[in-house]
This record gives C-alpha cells, structure tokens and sequence, in this order.
C-alpha cells in the first residue's frame, strides 16, 4: 500500500539518513558519498559528504543515453516572435561549446561567473556550462539597474560575465551591454572578460577592446568542443543567488551541488509528478530562484523539456499561456500570484480558447495566493491548483501539496503541509514555544535544514547564522521571516511577513488577512494592506485597491460607496477590529521586479517616511500612485 503524506513526512524527520539517502538514487553519482549528514557544526549542515556529482551531468548528459533525440528546451519568444527547440543532444552540444568559450576566458572550478541575460536559450547554456566547469554562476535578474549590478558584481568578484547586447520586455528594447558597462565603471572587482550574445537588437552597442568577446565568434572555433564534466564534491558550490529584497538589503544566498539535485529530483517525483518526456513550463524568470530550480534545473534533472518564454502573459493576447500549453503539451506549469492578478483584470474566454487537457496541475508560489484568486483561476481553467510556499533560501517547496505522495485534497488560501525533510513548526515569537492549533506563530524550521537549502551566506558565514538563526534567544531554529497558523486539520495559512503585523489595539493582525477580506469583494483585482502609525490604536489598517474594471472609480460617489462596500466585507469576514481606516483605489501596486508587493515602502509613505531601499522596485509608477493616494486624500 502507498505510504501517506504523513508516514511518508515522519520518516524524513525521524531517519533523515535513511530517507535522503533513498532520494539520492534519484541522481548520479560519480563518486558515492561517505556520509548522508554531517551536523557536527550546527546551524551549518552538509548533505552527502565525500560524494563526487556534477548538476549539469544530472541536467544534461546523464539523459543522452535514453532521451537523445526528446525535447529539453523549447524556447518561445513573442517579444522577436521567435520559437526554437532544442533536443537534450543539441542541448548538451551547445552547452559543451560555451563551457569550452568559458575555459578560454580561463574560467574554471570555483570561478564565479555573473550572468545577466534576458529570457534566451544562451543564458540556460551559460548556467548550464559553469557548473559544468565546476565554476559558481550568479545570474542577477536582466532589468535591474547598474547600481544594484554593481553591487551583485563585487559581492560575487566574478572573473567572466555573460551577457547580450539588449533584452525586450513589451516590445521595448532593453540595452543590457549598455547597463553592464554603466554597472562595472562602479564596480570594485570587475571581471577580466564580458561575454556578449549578440542578438542584433542594439545597433550602437560600445564595444571595450580586451575586455568584450563576442560569443558567436567565439562559439565558432569551439564547434566540435567536447568538454567533460568536473566532478565536485557534493558541497561544492553551484551558485550564488539573491533574495528579492522585499524586505530590505537582498541577501546572498549560497547552493551546493548534491543536496541540491537531490532535493529537485525529489521534488519532480514526489511534488510535481513529472515525468521524462513530457514539458514543464515555469512563467518565472532565471533571474529567480523559481527559474533556477523549475526552469533550469527541476525539469532538466527530470528529463523533462523545458519552456523558456520571453514575453509578456498578455502579449500578443492574454491567450498566450495556453496556447504554449495546447502546442507543446505541458503537463505541468508553474506561475505566480501575481501573474494569475494580471490575468483576472482580462477577459476569462483566453483562459478557454485552447486546448490545456495536457495540463496536471499548476503550481504557484511567490506571495499569498488568497482563497479568492485561488477559485477564480481553478474555475477559469479546470486543472488542479496548488499553492506552494518557499523561498529563495530554501530553493524547493517548504509547505504544498504533493500528489506524488499522497492526493490529500487542498482547501484554498492554504499551501497544505510542511514538504518532507522540513521539520517545521509555529512558534511563539517572545517565548519560542511552539503554539497551538489556530493559534498564530513564526514558521520555524528545526535544523538540520533538508538538502537544497541555502549552505551559508555567500562570503558572510555569520551573517548567515545571525539572520536566520537568531530570531529565538538561544534556541538554533531557522526563521523564515514569515507568521501563520495551523488549523484542526493540520493546513497551514501564511498570515505575511512578520514584518507586516499590524497591532490595532492590541490585537495582533497579518495584512494577508485583511487583504485577503478585501479580494473577497468581486470588483477587486488586488491590494495591498499596511499598518499606519496611529495615536490611539497604536496601528490601523490601510488599504490600497486595485479594482478589476476602472470604470467602477468614474466619480467621487463611486469611490467613496466602493470603499465603503470594501470595508463592509472586511468587517463582515474578520470583525470591525480589522476595518482599513482608509481603502484608497489605485491601478497599480509598487512591486519588487519578482512581482511581491512592497509593503515596507507603502507602509513608510502611508506614514510619511521615506521609502527605504528601492533598488529593486519594479515600475516606480506604483510607488508615485500611492504618494498621491495618501497625500491627495488624507
Ligand atoms: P527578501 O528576503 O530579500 O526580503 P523575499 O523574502 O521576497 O525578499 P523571496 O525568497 O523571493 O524573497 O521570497 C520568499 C518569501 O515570499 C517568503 O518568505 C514569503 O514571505 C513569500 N512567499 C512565497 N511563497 C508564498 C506563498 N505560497 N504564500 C505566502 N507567502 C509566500
Ligand atoms: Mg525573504
């Protein structure tokens, strides 16, 4: 009989060694590990110590022998209306090619290589081919401004850096040769060699003499390159990759090799039910630790092919999605919140225009996905929805669902259950203890964290230990920054950051909730709440309000009978204690370029502050609607 999610999460935490070691069949080895866990160094852990691999041997070459001749990357762009697929043999061709341009820029093991590409095939290969080489990859999100660039560049110290002459993003070119030579005029360490891929998109791209190669000349002499793979040991590092930085300064989060591949390899048998052969599309962007882990590498590992789409969800059409779903039959798909908001402001007959009946199940992680949204999508598309809740330190799912262990059904606005290997509690935030069923509590994880997992800081091992080791006096839990609960039947909710509880006299409230009470009224697309400073209630609830249909916000009496409506349902769902005092209508939330909301920012405006770092706000159009919100009405 097949073991429940519940034996099958109990083994992990009672024989952990036991458990990997049966996940790491998953994956090849070159060398077997000597040992499955090494916590002799608490909070720091290594996974499959003495063990020799190598991620782009498990991605790549490990699938010649059976699926040569399959799909492995089918690369779709609307923005140069380009379609491209490559098989898992042309993928390692073009991967060995780049190791070996790579290796005549002198990169080898240990070496970072910075890697700032749009949404092509190139940039898959690059990260491909440096951990080919045994050299770490740090791909920072194409978009980002040189500021934040140069700061990725000193902190990484890379000796190569990939990029192309420009990214497009609605139509409108991106120069990013252009920001990476702004970048590194900044930068303290810049690299000796800047790889460009020349797409023909940037006409007056400046070209450094002794610095800038050209990867298409280069590519040309290594045509019949045949690079073998390094084998490291299973704790070398694979890369290094930044938090969002929703909350402040992003932090360097640093991979290792074999816990990590074992970990994703789990994942697409017990999380995704994937299978070789078939397509998996990820929405995300490599410049994500969605894209690292469920556009890269994930799929790869599973010997499925993977859809790298540059583009827009709702350009040409907000059909798009599904019509890549219906041509290339995928069977599995991942996207965020955020994107599906997009999508509920469109007209609902794209969602059926094509046929999707490959599709297993979508995934989605990123932010709270409310009960509201959860439905409108499941109805809109017929295909099983599941919330995943993670980061980018974790780099694989710490609560969801898992239908390859078990089909527990899921309820909506709740990520289901700890994934095996976490060891996740609640906790009460002054005393650590852990708190009750329905009660709310700081999600904690019990060292040692499961293989994947952030190893460290990149450079800062204390940093590493006192920002996320340190949240409970001198208990050694690792914090994950964010407040939930549990409820009778062991499904937990994400309340939001713990950043963002709001304490209305003296009652202790997460803006997810709110927010959520908000989007239950049918003309809201999205919203974001914050807590404002206030004199007699210590904080307030206040909201901002994307509405579905702007017509709805035509006169004054309009707005202020929607905001009175919108109030109405929150006290109808949580009580008038978590009333907004203010719900301000805006078309557009300031948000991070991984799309989550930037509560600290519209906090601090909403009392007058400054803003704080904004490095990585997306559109700062966002952030001036809501200035003008607060200071216009208030
Ligand atoms: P930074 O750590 O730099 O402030 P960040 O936390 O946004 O940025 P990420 O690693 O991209 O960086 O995001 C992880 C966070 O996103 C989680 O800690 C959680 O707050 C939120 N999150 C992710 N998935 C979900 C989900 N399914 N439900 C609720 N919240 C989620
Ligand atoms: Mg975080």
């Amino acid at each position: 009989m097949a073991e429940t999610y519940q034996a099958f999460h109990r083994r992990s935490i009672e024989q952990p060694e036991a458990f990997w070691a049966e996940q790491a069949e998953l994956i090849d080895w070159h060398k077997p590990f000597e040992q499955v866990l090494r916590f002799d160094n608490p909070p720091f852990r290594d996974w499959f110590v003495g063990g020799e691999t190598n991620l782009c041997h498990n991605a790549v070459d490990r699938h010649l022998k059976d699926r040569a001749d399959q799909n492995a990357l089918i690369f779709v762009s609307t923005e140069t209306d380009t379609e491209k697929t490559y098989t898992f043999a042309e993928l390692h061709r073009e991967v060995s090619r780049f190791a070996a341009c790579l290796q005549d820029l002198g990169v080898g093991k240990g070496d970072r290589v910075l890697i700032y590409m749009p949404m092509i095939p190139e940039a898959i290969f690059a990260m491909l081919a440096t951990v080919r080489l045994g050299a770490i990859h740090s791909v920072v999100f194409g978009g980002f401004a040189a500021h934040s660039l140069a700061t990725r560049v000193d902190d990484a110290q890379p000796k190569v850096m990939v990029t192309a002459d420009g990214g497009m993003r609605g139509g409108k070119i991106i120069p990013y040769k252009h920001l990476v030579d702004d970048a590194l005029a900044q930068s303290e360490h810049p690299p000796a060699s800047v790889l460009i891929v020349n797409r023909g998109l940037d006409p007056d791209m400046a070209i450094v003499a002794g610095r800038d190669v050209d990867y298409a000349s280069l590519r040309e002499r290594h045509l019949d390159a045949n690079v073998p793979c390094e084998w490291v040991e299973s704790n070398h590092p694979s890369y290094i990759l930044y938090t969002s930085g929703t909350t402040g300064k992003p932090k360097g989060v640093q991979r290792d090799t074999g816990g990590y591949a074992v970990a994703l390899a789990a994942s697409m048998k017990h999380i995704y039910c994937g299978n070789p052969g078939e397509a998996y599309f990820s929405t995300s962007d490599i410049g994500w630790v969605v894209g690292h882990s469920y556009i890269v590498y994930g799929p790869l590992i599973g010997g499925m092919a993977t859809v790298v789409y540059e583009g827009l969800p709702i350009r040409p059409d907000p059909g798009i999605w599904w019509q890549i779903v219906e041509k290339y039959k995928v069977t599995v798909m991942f996207s965020a919140p955020t994107a599906v908001r997009v999508l509920k402001k469109q007209d609902p007959a794209w969602l059926k225009k094509y046929d999707i009946s490959t599709l297993r199940y979508l995934f989605l992680a990123g932010e709270p996905l409310d009960e509201p949204t959860a439905q409108w999508i499941s109805d809109a598309l017929n295909v099983p929805i599941i919330d995943n809740y993670w980061q980018t330190e974790t780099g694989w799912p710490m609560l969801t669902a898992m239908p390859g262990v078990e089909n527990t059904p899921v309820k909506f606005g709740s990520p289901s259950f700890p994934a095996y290997g976490y060891n996740l509690k609640l906790l009460d935030e002054v005393s650590g203890e852990e708190v009750g069923p329905g009660e709310k509590g700081v999600v904690a994880v019990l060292p040692p964290l499961p293989p994947g997992c952030l190893s460290t800081v990149w450079g800062q091992d204390d940093r590493f230990v006192n920002t996320y080791f340190k949240g409970f006096k001198d208990k050694l839990v690792y914090s994950s920054f964010d407040w939930g609960l549990k409820d009778e039947d062991g499904y937990y909710f994400i309340l939001g950051r713990t950043d963002d509880v709001i304490n209305v006299a003296g009652h202790r409230l997460g803006t997810r909730e709110i927010e959520e009470a908000v989007n239950t009224h049918n003309s809201i697309a999205e919203c974001a709440v914050v807590g404002v400073a206030d004199q007699l209630k210590g904080q307030v609830p206040m909201a901002f309000a994307v509405v579905k249909d702007p017509a709805q916000l035509a006169d004054e009496t309009l707005r202020a009978s929607l905001a009175k409506e919108v109030i109405a349902t929150v006290s109808k769902e949580l009580g008038a204690i978590a009333n907004p005092s203010q719900v301000h209508f805006v078309t557009q939330l300031p948000k991070t370029r991984s799309g989550k909301v930037l509560r600290r920012s519209i906090q601090a405006i909403a009392e007058g502050r400054d803003p704080g770092d904004l490095t990585t706000l997306d559109d700062p159009s966002g952030l001036e609607q809501v200035k003008q919100a607060v200071t216009g009405q208030s």
